[in-house]
């Protein structure tokens, strides 16, 4: 296949893949994904996806904790250590973004938190987190992987006061919500959209991917989350970067345009995003 893509955003980092990974690397390639951005949630996942960049060429990493791991904390964890530690990783070459990082009110069923809750003061943590973390980034020169569920006037409070000319096309709203707003945001201050398998889903996600310009899309997975159709309906679990031409190919269709088009216009659009010069 000539035609190659850009996971700009695959847990390949995450317990799940384990023991496949190697071989759903390979497999990937086969199916012309050139390069895997891999996302941390947190130290561990950051460090890594660290390793497994060490060991894969086509591997790059996003260093970040991610909403969720703001809180419930030990006492001795600070966001200063955690800071602390992320600067320290950030200084690997391929190391490239800082994400996955953000804001999140979403209630969610199934966490590893006990009692999960969003308090005020867990909002505050998350604010707290996502600040330093986008100024952590626009230290380095890094890109910016924004993660954001349900908060789009907190994220877009944080980001009038955060954004400047150094984070232009060098940000991307992480499965964005289909949200008008957040659409004419991300135009006003040249953000990426990242748009996932939940697209072949249909409904509002595939109505509002259709509005957003081809100029502004980059494709992304989040192995092993998001398994697209028809592989959702055959239960055929979990979702990996060899799966997203399906996510291409749905585009083309509701576009109006090919494949192969959606596959070189989004996988420049990424390469400008994570500063990749390939
Ligand atoms: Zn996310
Ligand atoms: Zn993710």
């Amino acid at each position: 296949m000539n035609t190659t893509f850009i996971d700009t955003h695959c847990h390949l980092n995450f317990k799940r893949f384990n023991k496949t990974r190697e071989q759903i690397i390979g497999e990937s390639h086969n199916k012309g994904v050139a390069i895997f951005i891999v996302p941390g949630t947190d130290l561990f996942s950051s460090l890594k996806a660290i390793e497994i960049a060490k060991q894969d060429n086509s591997t790059y990493v996003a260093i970040g904790i991610h909403p969720h791991h703001t809180f419930n904390k030990e006492a001795s964890n600070t966001m200063e250590n955690d800071i602390h530690e992320l600067e320290k990783l950030i200084i690997h070459p391929k190391v490239i973004a800082v994400g996955e990082i953000g804001l999140d009110k979403h209630m969610y069923e199934d966490t590893k938190y006990e009692n999960y809750q969003i308090s005020e003061e867990f909002l505050n943590a998350q604010k707290e987190y996502c600040i330093a973390q986008i100024q952590l980034a626009k230290k380095y020169k890094k890109a910016l992987i924004l993660h954001n569920r349900e908060t789009k006037k907190e994220i877009i409070e944080i980001l009038d006061k955060e954004w400047d000319e150094d984070v232009r096309f060098r940000t991307v709203f992480h499965c964005c919500e289909p949200d008008e707003g957040l659409l004419a945001y991300a135009q006003e201050h040249d953000i990426y959209i990242g748009v996932d398998g939940d697209v072949t889903y249909g409904g509002e996600k595939a109505t509002f991917v259709k509005k957003v310009p081809l100029a502004m899309l980059v494709l992304e997975t989040d192995s092993p989350f998001l398994l697209p159709e028809p592989l959702k309906t055959q239960k055929l679990y979990p979702n990996t970067p060899a799966n997203i031409h399906i996510i291409a190919q749905y585009i083309a269709d509701l576009k109006g345009i090919t494949m192969e088009e959606v596959a070189e216009v989004t996988t420049r659009n990424a390469k400008r995003l994570f500063g990749l010069k390939l």
